[in-house]
């Protein structure tokens, strides 16, 4: 019999260090026990380095991807069954659906995607100080959240091993707070340039009920419809379990009491005045729930540092909901950051003749940018536009196509290789990909950015790039035509 002890967590790096070592000696399952420890011995590990990789289908290793996190103790021998079948000739025995080994492998996988998916809706985050919840350790070499600002701390308790699983989400969400994610499994520590995992905390470790939560409640309460309520659908969407760590749940059985008034009530009183809220709490809320209108969201971009080194004025879009066009551009210049709107320098005055010969009304588009900040350097008393790297389009992207979904444009025109970026996520070159195609799921076009005309060095080539451009335009005005008739 073969000892393999792993981490009791989703260890897939001792997993995959073991089926190397267990297959290179092609030890079959019934031959190992698999233990389960806080503290695991490395020895697998480094006599693993040795052994071949062992190459398995792709949906096998997906599988084991989320088997991993699953908390049945069984876990790694169940996963070793399946790699020890398939390598040993049952290519497809995941097709299987009806072997009592795939179906139980299923059944963990879609339970830990569940898991997942609830740690991702249900999560909420308390206010503390700085002296809350920092550094695992309780001392932070570098001074850690040390700007002073303030720290958001959630209780959270997943049923299974998923705290490394979901930790990008949460990254990429709440890129601009410093926050804690504390659960009986591990935690999760971001203070806005670092992630590390920690260990298991408690629920004491946490900051009880405090402003923040209450200033939550009555945010849930403010928008809460009473003509919309649902309570079944309620506990389908937000089960039972979850609702003690939710703020907004103890307002629920109150608002369902008090539901048949209150809607009498809303109806009565057509003109009344929206609650006055506390902004800041207000927009901390919406980054935890996300926006529901695009004013929200505009106040929750407007009220974020700049995820690109640069100005902190973000230049929100601009332009009527429902636009036939809406046009994204790479990111506000020098002008446009003065003014706070978009094209309305250099760039701007190119992008307005052509729309004018068009025959476009500029007041009927919206007009956006990939990225919301103006991104430059200092040079002298100027400041010289600098593109965004992938990275930090990447960041924005989230805004964008939330900001793309509440405009509902009937087309949507890429300006220049960063809009594309920003709305495909792929590094398209829009020389190559010039012409009509998709875009963040509407109907889409694409075309070199105005910049780019201005950049030509000779005349005649400046003209020959105009022209082309203004005949982008015009096609794209018949797309959006044809779209909205279509519609
Ligand atoms: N260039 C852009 O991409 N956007 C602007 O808003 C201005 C210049």
């Amino acid at each position: 019999m073969i000892g393999v002890s792993l981490h009791d967590g989703a260890d897939i790096t001792g997993f995959r260090a073991a089926v190397r070592r267990l297959w290179a000696s092609r030890t079959p399952p019934d031959q190992v026990s698999w233990n389960l420890s806080a503290e695991p011995d490395l020895f697998g590990e480094s006599a693993a380095k040795d052994a071949q990789p062992v190459v398995l289908p792709r949906v096998l290793a997906e599988l084991i991807g989320l088997v991993v996190c699953h908390s049945d103790t069984e876990r790694y021998a169940l996963l070793y069954q399946a790699v020890w079948r398939v390598s040993c000739g049952e290519h497809r025995l995941l097709e299987v659906a009806s072997d009592p080994l795939v179906h139980r492998l299923e059944t963990m996988a879609k339970s830990v995607r569940r898991d997942i998916h609830k740690m991702h809706a249900f999560v909420r985050f308390r206010e503390v100080g700085d002296s809350h919840g920092g550094d695992p350790d309780g001392c932070d070499p570098d001074g850690g959240d040390s700007d002073g600002g303030e720290r958001f701390v959630a209780w959270f308790e997943p049923q299974h091993h998923i705290l490394e699983a979901v930790s990008e989400f949460f990254v990429e969400r709440f890129r601009s707070m410093a926050w804690s994610i504390l659960t009986p499994r591990g935690s999760l520590h971001w203070d806005r340039t670092r992630l590390i995992v920690g260990p298991p905390a408690r629920r004491e470790d946490a900051p009880a009920e405090d402003g923040f939560e209450a200033g939550w409640r009555v945010y849930y309460e403010n928008v809460f419809n009473p003509a919309r309520l649902n309570p079944r659908a309620m506990r389908q969407h937000m089960p039972a379990k979850y609702w003690r760590n939710l703020p907004e749940a103890a307002a629920i059985p109150n608002l369902i009491r008090e539901s048949p008034r209150r809607l009498r009530t809303m109806l009565e009183r057509e003109a009344a005045q929206p609650t006055k809220r506390d902004p800041l709490k207000a927009v901390a809320a919406m980054a935890q729930q996300g926006p529901r209108t695009l004013e929200e969201l505009n106040r929750l971009i407007a009220a974020s540092p700049p995820l690109t080194p640069g100005a902190d004025r973000a230049v929100l879009g601009e332009g009527p909901i429902g636009a036939a066009i809406a046009f994204v551009g790479e990111q506000p210049g020098d002008h446009e950051d003065r003014e706070g709107r978009p094209f309305v320098g250099p760039a701007g005055q190119v992008l307005d003749k052509a729309l004018a010969e068009a025959g476009i009304d500029r007041a009927q588009t919206y007009l956006t940018n990939a990225v919301k900040h103006f991104k430059y350097e200092p040079r002298g008393k100027k400041r010289l536009h600098k593109r965004p790297n992938p990275g930090e389009v990447k960041r924005y992207r989230w805004w964008l196509h939330k900001e793309l979904a509440f405009v509902r444009p009937h087309l949507v025109v890429a300006l220049g290789n960063t809009a594309l970026l920003g709305l495909t996520g792929e590094p398209l070159s829009v020389l190559k990909s010039r012409g009509p195609l998709s875009l963040a799921g509407f109907p889409g076009y694409a075309t070199v950015h105005p910049s780019y005309l201005l950049r030509l060095p000779d005349e005649a080539g400046r003209e020959a790039a105009y022209r082309q451009f203004s005949d982008d335009l015009r096609r794209a005005q018949a797309l959006a035509i044809d779209a909205a008739a279509a519609a």
